[in-house]
């Protein structure tokens, strides 16, 4: 059985590094032991400081020390590995696996809590299939600003730690600069490390897994399996603790959905190996905010059929849920039609979760504290109207939560000026009326990472000039700060945005 915690022998460096591989300890299926390949040169593009020290890492040493998040350099304790994992892409199973990244280890912060250290960009694997295993740096620093802005926004994601460039030229359709970006996450399990255990392991490997998912994210799980089943003789019974565990991802992919869509994140490519169980966002691909709001947007260059566009995503949430599912059923019921009625009944709790994060969510947005029956139809009807009159989705909810002021183009729309009076009134029926602007200036942002601030930053990039994205990164930091710059719609001319996967 796997102990995560404390039994561990800890070398500390004075880099700070406190590395356990606990899921290096799991059998040989789980994973490959790989080095990253050295590289011909490492200069840091950009650390993330304030990280580094809550991870308990001495950042400034390390500042100076680029080799160790080129892969040049391994740190002290490091052991590094690349994951096994399957998924279905777009639908479709394949198997994958860390192509191009290798975990260096679990570093245990000083408050004694554990994240992957990764490296993304690092050279072939085991996994790379046919894919060359680096990365460019402009997709690598993409997903530094998207990752830190959804951390500022109070969405649970994985971080970047530092993007460094590694001296070697990348082949796409052009020749890039490699990099590497160091990719900190609460795990890097994935719904596709449960779908390539079911495929190509044992139900003893599922098991494993699960156990180690459990004691990694949930260990609260160990200890709550204990019900009292009312309709028998009111003993006490054992849950099943991987429908806990089920229940619980459930629970935490539906919260995270909910906030995506509550910001108009859009992920687009939510393939169940780019969903974490932690409930963290992963892999940020083609992701993008959304300006106008359109449920219909689709911003990846590859999702023709928009089975990933911003209104399918809770249903995804499920879909793929549903997939982690599939391959827990033989541990939730040794009875084959009876774990397919468990996991439909946690797919069901995965809705009511995410309808009640959505409803909640929304009402807040709105400055509206407790429920009525009649909070459905102003949302619905206020999204309507965005929708018709493409009213950018951030900046309207940001200016409702201000008066509105007399000349104010939305009072132009009579269906508005309607909308707007049923509105107050229903916030003057509640007793917290006076707190709903504070409120609302407390959820709604005024700053995301817009398209067209990250592609201005990347292109400066690009060109040697980091200012911009510096710059941008300070702004996403604190993003309810109004700032009229970053909360600029784009120009029509800067529409009709396309993202690509960044291989
Ligand atoms: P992604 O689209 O980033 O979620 O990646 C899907 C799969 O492709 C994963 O197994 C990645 O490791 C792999 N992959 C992506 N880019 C590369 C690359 N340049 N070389 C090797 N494998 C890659
Ligand atoms: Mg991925």
């Amino acid at each position: 059985m796997l102990r995560l915690s404390h039994q561990y022998y800890l070398i500390m460096s004075n880099e700070g590094w406190n590395l356990e591989h606990t899921y290096a300890d799991l059998p040989k299926i789980f994973y490959r032991n790989q080095k990253p390949v050295s590289t011909p040169a490492s200069q840091m593009v950009i650390f993330n400081q304030n990280l580094a020290e809550r991870l308990g890492l001495n950042a400034k040493k390390l500042k100076a020390t680029p080799e160790i998040f080129s892969g040049a350099k391994v740190p002290q304790g490091a052991k590094s590995i690349s994951q096994a994992y399957a998924g279905y892409q777009f639908g479709h199973f394949n198997m994958l696996g860390d192509g191009r990244a290798v975990l260096l280890g679990e570093q245990i912060t000083p408050d004694n809590r554990r994240f992957d250290i990764q490296l993304k960009g690092s050279g072939p694997t085991p996994f790379s299939r046919g894919g060359d295993g680096y990365a460019a740096l402009l997709p690598m620093l993409r997903e530094y600003i998207i990752s830190e802005a959804m951390f500022s926004l109070g969405i649970p994601t994985t971080r970047s730690l530092a993007v460094v460039l590694t001296g070697k030229d990348v082949i796409r359709e052009k020749v890039l600069s490699g990099a590497v970006l160091t990719r900190v996450a609460s795990s890097h399990i994935r719904v596709g490390t449960f779908n390539y255990t079911s495929a190509f392991g044992t139900p003893e490997d599922t098991r494993i897994l699960a156990d180690y998912s459990i004691q990694r994210h949930f260990p609260e799980l160990d200890n709550q399996t204990l019900r009292v089943d009312t309709s028998q003789d009111k003993q006490p019974v054992r849950e099943n603790k991987y429908i806990l565990l089920l229940r619980e991802i459930a629970r935490q992919q539906a919260s995270l959905i909910a906030k995506w869509q509550l910001v108009g994140f859009i992920h687009g490519v939510m393939n169940t190996d780019n969903m974490a169980i932690s409930g963290e966002t992963i892999d940020f691909g083609p992701c993008a905010f959304m300006d106008s709001y359109d449920p219909d947007t689709v911003f990846s260059s590859i999702d023709t059929e928009g089975r990933y566009a911003y209104k399918n995503q809770p249903s995804i949430g499920a879909w793929n849920l549903s997939r982690l599912a599939e391959s827990l059923l033989p541990l939730l019921h040794e009875n084959k039609r009876d774990a397919i009625a468990q996991a439909n009944k946690e797919v069901a709790y995965y809705w009511e979760c995410y309808n009640a994060n959505w409803i909640v969510g929304m009402r807040t947005k709105l400055g509206i504290m407790n429920a009525e029956q009649e909070d459905t139809n102003i949302i619905m009807e206020l999204l309507g109207l965005m929708e018709k009159y493409k009213l950018d989705y951030t900046n309207t909810f940001r200016t409702l939560s201000f008066p509105i002021e007399k000349t104010s183009s939305l009072l132009e729309m009579s269906e508005f000026s309607t909308w707007l009076q049923k509105w107050e009134a229903r916030i003057s029926r509640q007793p917290q009326e006076n707190n709903a602007l504070d409120i609302m200036k407390k959820h709604n942002p005024a700053i995301i990472p817009r398209n067209h601030r990250v592609e201005e930053a990347l292109t400066a990039a690009e060109l040697g000039d980091f200012s911009v994205m510096h710059n941008l990164l300070t702004a996403l930091s604190k993003p309810f700060k109004d700032s009229e710059m970053y909360a600029q719609p784009p120009k029509s001319t800067q529409c009709g945005y396309k993202t690509f996967c960044g291989t």
